[in-house]
């Protein structure tokens, strides 16, 4: 058995406030929301860090990107911008380690990221 909390999450082991889910990906709240809309975008599969990645994972990968865009646009923040973001490792601020996609919007996002 996975101790992955988000393959638990994908399994039904543990809950989650979907927002998105199909054959290969899953959409979730992130139960720590640091802007208004944070949405938790991680493929069925489980990948530990975009270290990972294989070529075989371009197209779900890829796909993850089209679902944040429609998700984004869902939310009302496609044209008022918006951030997808994959932090990798301790300096990137992992802390989940399978491999997800934060989508960050519905305030203006600071740059450079602290
Ligand atoms: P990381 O720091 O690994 O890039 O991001 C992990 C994210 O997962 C964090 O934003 C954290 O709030 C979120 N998270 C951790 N555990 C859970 C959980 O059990 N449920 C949900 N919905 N989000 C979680
Ligand atoms: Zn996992």
């Amino acid at each position: 058995m996975s101790d992955c909390i988000f393959c638990k999450i994908r399994d039904g082991e543990i809950p989650a406030d979907f927002v998105h889910q199909d054959e290969i990906c899953l959409g979730f709240l992130d139960i720590n929301p640091v802007a208004p809309n944070h949405v938790v975008l991680i493929p069925r599969e489980h990948i530990s860090t975009i270290n990972e990645l294989e070529t075989r994972h371009e197209q779900s990968i890829g796909h993850i990107f089209t679902v944040a865009a429609k998700i984004a646009k869902d939310l009302e923040m496609a044209t008022s911008g918006y951030r997808v973001v994959v932090n990798c490792n301790a300096d990137g601020g992992q802390e989940v380690f399978h491999i997800h996609f934060h989508l960050l919007g519905g305030r203006r996002l600071s740059w450079p990221p602290g």
